[in-house]
């Protein structure tokens, strides 16, 4: 299938494209598009068949549900209730990168909840996403626009990389702003609960209600019979090629624990090294990459994933990388980077 491609930016929009690219959506196609979070793979929500296609394309297993991204806070007619507690999270937070779980009504197709009886929904906040959704009439289901398993794609060249020749249509926009998957909330239970954390932190959402808490099986190794309330959490995830080794614990004995592994390794391992501004310089060998600031968190999150990807395409046969403090942004951080050393960690 040849793939029509179209860059542009949020804040020049050509309305021409985004008008034929949903007719492409409406008429059962794929395109991927830029939101805030990663790129997204999206196809009509409401359309089985082509939910179906999505799954194909990236190869995701079927019980792992999509999202569905709407432009509108008028989403009754997709869910059963909508909780009060469930409005002022939307009120507060929406358009932005957090998807909150409804009891789904009939409109959405088992398909795109993967047999569940409950949906994802989310309103991004980049104007290129919304003003798509609009075109197309209808919700938008859209998992992150990567190959399953593979780094997410916070560019459009990822995007080109991975689906190019797979689907009907990309449209490029800038590097996405947050660079890590939105935060997922289950408003079905009380209080709610974190099932994926994202930008939209604990803390912001506690602004709200005290009560919320993170679902504790997010963040250690899930167990053999680990069923997770997200369904995503339980595959591998996130991962480039070569095996990742988390180095966790004080940043100076995090520094010689790396060298110490690449000393001993040196001349049988290539060995990619994620680090930051403050501590790049102190590896002498090994490929270090920067993953930004550690005083600025959201830049580093924001990074992640592109650094991963770039250690495949220098391929490296494993990959050491400092930690972060669980806190704020980086309960998202840390949760992305464990999964893709599949809980690799070794403790200082
Ligand atoms: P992705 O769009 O690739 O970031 O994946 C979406 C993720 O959202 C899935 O892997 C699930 O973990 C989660 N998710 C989507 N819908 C639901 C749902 N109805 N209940 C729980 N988790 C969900
Ligand atoms: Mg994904």
């Amino acid at each position: 299938m040849k793939t029509k491609i179209v860059i542009m930016e949020e804040n020049n929009i050509k309305q021409n494209i985004i008008e034929e690219a949903g007719i492409v959506i409406a008429c059962g196609g794929l395109v991927v598009f830029p939101t805030e979070t990663v790129y997204g793979l999206g196809c009509n929500a409401l359309d089985a068949l082509a939910v179906e296609k999505i799954f194909k394309a990236k190869g995701r297993p079927q019980d792992n549900p999509l999202i569905v991204h709407v432009a509108d806070f008028n989403i009754e007619p997709l869910v059963k209730e909508i909780p009060n507690i469930a409005k002022r999270v939307m009120d507060k937070y929406w358009p932005g990168p957090i998807t909150l779980i409804f009891n789904k009504s009939e409109l959405i197709p088992m398909t795109t909840s993967a047999n569940l009886d409950t949906v994802g929904i989310r309103m991004p906040s980049n104007l290129i996403a919304r003003k798509l959704i609009e075109a197309a009439g209808t919700p938008i289901a859209a998992p992150s626009a990567n190959i399953s398993g593979r780094p997410s794609p916070t560019e459009v060249e990822s995007c080109i990389e991975d689906l190019s020749g797979k689907i009907e249509y990309i449209i490029g926009g800038d590097k996405s702003e947050v660079g890590l998957e939105s935060t997922i909330v289950d408003c079905t239970c009380t209080p709610l609960c974190i099932l994926r954390p994202g930008a939209i932190t604990l803390e912001m959402l506690r602004e709200i209600d005290e009560g919320i808490y993170i679902d504790k099986t997010i963040m250690s190794k899930p167990k053999n019979d680990f069923k997770p309330k997200a369904p995503g959490m339980k595959y591998r995830h996130y991962a480039p090629k070569a095996p990742v080794k988390i180095i966790c614990g004080d940043l100076e004995k995090t520094i010689a624990k790396i060298n110490e592994i690449v000393q001993n390794s040196m001349g049988k391992k290539k060995i990619g090294i994620m680090a930051t501004d403050e501590t790049k310089n102190k590896y002498p060998c090994g490929t270090v990459i920067s993953l930004g600031s550690r005083k600025h968190l959201d830049t580093v999150g924001r990074n992640l994933f592109e650094v991963l990807r770039s250690f495949d395409a220098i391929d490296v046969d494993l990959i050491l990388s400092e930690a972060f403090e669980e806190k704020g942004i980086g309960v998202a951080i840390m949760n992305r980077l464990k999964k893709s050393a599949g809980f690799d960690i070794i403790y200082v």
